[in-house]
C-alpha cells in the first residue's frame, strides 16, 4: 500500500521522476510548443491529441497509464469536457491539468465539474504554456501521489482500525499555523495518524469515516487530546504557549457532557480551556442541530475556542455564521491553494475575510502551499496561514526545532 507519508518534508527540494504524458490541444503550434515543454519538464513519453475522440483512442490504447494529462477545454469535435468525463467514467487514475485561455468563471465550472466526476485534477495553467507556469503543477501532481488522493482512498478494514486502537497505534501529529504579520506561531492543528506497523504512517482518509460511522472516533479522539495536551505541556516548558485545534465529528457533538470531558483533561493536565480550539465543519454542525448548539455555547462558555473550518464549502456557510457561537473561521483549501491570478477565488476570499472581520473572528487561510498563495491572504486581510509552505503535519516532539528554523528564516520577511 502506498500512504506512506514522509513527516516534515518541507525543507526537501523538489524533484520530478520521469512520467509519461499526453497533451490534447486542437492548435498545432501550440501543441508542439506544450511537447517541448513537458520534455523539458520530464516526460519521458508524451502522446499527441488534437481533440477529445483521438485522445480517448489513445488512452484506450495505451499499454502503460499515463501519468499526466494537459487537457485544453475548447475544441472542435469533442471537447475536453466531455474528454474527462469519458475518462473519468473509465475510471482514468490519471492527473489532470487544464490548459485554457477562458475566461475564469467558465475555467472554475470545469474545474469543479472535473473534481465531482472524480477527476484527479492538478489545477489550471493559463496559456500560453510555458515552463514555468506548468512546473509547478507537476511538483503538485508528485507530492500529491506521496499522499494517497483524498477521493481515490479505501478506507481500511474495520477488524484492522480496531486492532489499531487496541494497539495504541494511533497518534497526534501537529500542523502550525502563523501570523501572517509578524510569523510568529498562533496555533497547531492536532490531525490524527496511524503508526502502521506495515503500511507505515496511514492518514485520516483511511481510516476517519469508518470511525465515525461505527461510533469509534469520539474515544479516539479523547485519546488524541490527551495525548496532544502532554505534548502542549512540553512545549509550555520550552516557551511555546499555543492553543491547540482539534477536530470534533457529529457525534462527539451530540454527546452534551462534551464541555466537562474536556475541561476535565485540561485540568488534568494542568492547563485551562483556552488550551484547546474545536474545530467544527459547517455540516457536522448542522446535525443534531439542537444537542450540537448546547455543546458548542457549553464549550464557548467554558473557554474554549471554536473555529468554523473549511468555511465555504457547505451548503449553508452564511446561515451557519449566524448561529454557531464562533471565534475564528478558517477558509477552506480550495480557495486557498492556486489562488493568485484567479478572481473569483479571490472574491471569496476577501468577502469571507470582511464578514469575519465584522464579527470579530480570527481568520485563518487552510492550504498556503506557495509564496504566491501566502502573497495573496496577506494581501487580502487573513489573520494567519496553515499550509505546506509553513510546515506539513509533524510529531510533537518536531515542532519546538521546525520553529526555531522557521523562525530564523523567516521573521520579519
Ligand atoms: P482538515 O480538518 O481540513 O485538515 C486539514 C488537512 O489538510 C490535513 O489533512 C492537512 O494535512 C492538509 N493540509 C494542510 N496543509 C495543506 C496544504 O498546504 N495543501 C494540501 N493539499 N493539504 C494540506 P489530513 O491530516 O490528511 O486530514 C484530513 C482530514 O481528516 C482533516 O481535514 C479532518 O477532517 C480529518 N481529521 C484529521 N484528524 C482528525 C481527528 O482527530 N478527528 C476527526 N474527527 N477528524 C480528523
Ligand atoms: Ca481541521
Amino acid at each position: 500500500m502506498s500512504v506512506i507519508e514522509k513527516p516534515s518534508e518541507t525543507s526537501e527540494a523538489p524533484t520530478i521522476p520521469s512520467f509519461r504524458a499526453l497533451i490534447l490541444e486542437d492548435h498545432d503550434f501550440q501543441r508542439r510548443i506544450g511537447v517541448q515543454i513537458l520534455r523539458h519538464c520530464g516526460a519521458s513519453s508524451v502522446q499527441e491529441a488534437a481533440d477529445g475522440a483521438t485522445a480517448l483512442a489513445l488512452v484506450k490504447a495505451a499499454s502503460q497509464p499515463i501519468d499526466v494529462m494537459l487537457c485544453d477545454v475548447n475544441m472542435p469535435g469533442m471537447d475536453g469536457l466531455a474528454f474527462l468525463r469519458h475518462i473519468a467514467e473509465q475510471g482514468s487514475t490519471s492527473s489532470v491539468i487544464l490548459a485554457s485561455a477562458l475566461d475564469a468563471s467558465i475555467i472554475r465550472s470545469a474545474e469543479i465539474m472535473a473534481k465531482s466526476y472524480g477527476i484527479r485534477l492538478v489545477g489550471v495553467v493559463e496559456k500560453p504554456l510555458s515552463r514555468d507556469k506548468l512546473m509547478p503543477l507537476l511538483l503538485r501532481h508528485f507530492s500529491q501521489n506521496v499522499v494517497a488522493h483524498r477521493a481515490a482512498v479505501e478506507p481500511m478494514p474495520l477488524e484492522e482500525i480496531k486492532r489499531g486502537i487496541r494497539d495504541k497505534q494511533f497518534e497526534p501529529f501537529f500542523q502550525p499555523k502563523v501570523d501572517i504579520r509578524s510569523g510568529t506561531l498562533v496555533g497547531v492543528e492536532a490531525l490524527l495518524r496511524w503508526r502502521h506497523p506495515e503500511a507505515g504512517l496511514v492518514p485520516p482518509a483511511f481510516f476517519v469515516s469508518v470511525m465515525e460511522r461505527e461510533g469509534l472516533i469520539s474515544p479516539v479522539t479523547f485519546t488524541l487530546i490527551e495525548g496532544a495536551l502532554t505534548h502542549s505541556r512540553r512545549w509550555r516548558d520550552l516557551g511555546l504557549d499555543v492553543p491547540i485545534a482539534i477536530n470534533i465529528s457529529v457525534e462527539s457533538l451530540s454527546d452534551t457532557s462534551l464541555p466537562d470531558r474536556l475541561e476535565d483533561l485540561t485540568k488534568v493536565a494542568g492547563l485551562t480551556p483556552s488550551a484547546l480550539t474545536l474545530e467544527v465543519t459547517e455540516t457536522v454542525a448542522m446535525t443534531d442541530l439542537g444537542r450540537s448548539l448546547e455543546t458548542l455555547a457549553r464549550c464557548r462558555i467554558k473557554g474554549f475556542d471554536l473555529s468554523i473550518d473549511d468555511y465555504g464549502t457547505g451548503f449553508s456557510s452564511m446561515q451557519q455564521l449566524t448561529r454557531l457561537p464562533l471565534s475564528e473561521l478558517k477558509i477552506d483549501q480550495s480557495f486557498v491553494t492556486g489562488a493568485a491570478g484567479q478572481p473569483v477565488l479571490e472574491a471569496l476570499i476577501e468577502t469571507s475575510v470582511m464578514m469575519a472581520k465584522r464579527l470579530h473572528l480570527k481568520t485563518i487561510a487552510e492550504g498556503v502551499e506557495s509564496s504566491e498563495d501566502w502573497n495573496v491572504v496577506s494581501r487580502l486581510g487573513c489573520d494567519a496561514a496553515q499550509g505546506y509552505l509553513v510546515a506539513k503535519p509533524m510529531p510533537g516532539e518536531q515542532l519546538a526545532d521546525w520553529y526555531q528554523g522557521w523562525m530564523k528564516n523567516h521573521a520579519g520577511a
